[in-house]
């Protein structure tokens, strides 16, 4: 399903430039610059993120006394990312950027 509609490569979620992602990326195979016809899940997702997995962190006593904000805030960060990128990356949501 998620192939680069220029090369037809497979896209990996995780080969995506986490920088200028969503607003576009490069395809691994052909280097052909991508976009997203629509990306408002990654902001609304972005938004879940703040709201949900922050509160968490901050607390609850058992990751503050472990030093575990940081390694969950980022295990959270990734999951949240591979989902997003999965539902954003649809064959639809993908066109070439000119
Ligand atoms: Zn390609």
């Amino acid at each position: 399903m998620k192939k680069c509609p220029h090369c037809q490569q497979k896209l990996n979620p995780f080969s995506l430039s986490f920088a200028a992602f969503p607003v576009y990326f490069k395809c691994n195979g052909c280097k052909t610059r991508l976009t997203l016809k629509r990306v408002k899940a990654f902001w609304l997702t972005y938004l879940l993120y703040s709201v949900i997995i922050l509160p968490i962190v901050v607390h609850t006593p058992f990751i503050n006394n472990h030093n575990l904000s940081l390694p969950v805030m980022i295990a959270g960060a990734f999951v949240l990312y591979y989902f997003v990128a999965n539902y954003l990356l649809r064959q639809e949501n993908i066109v070439i950027y000119k």
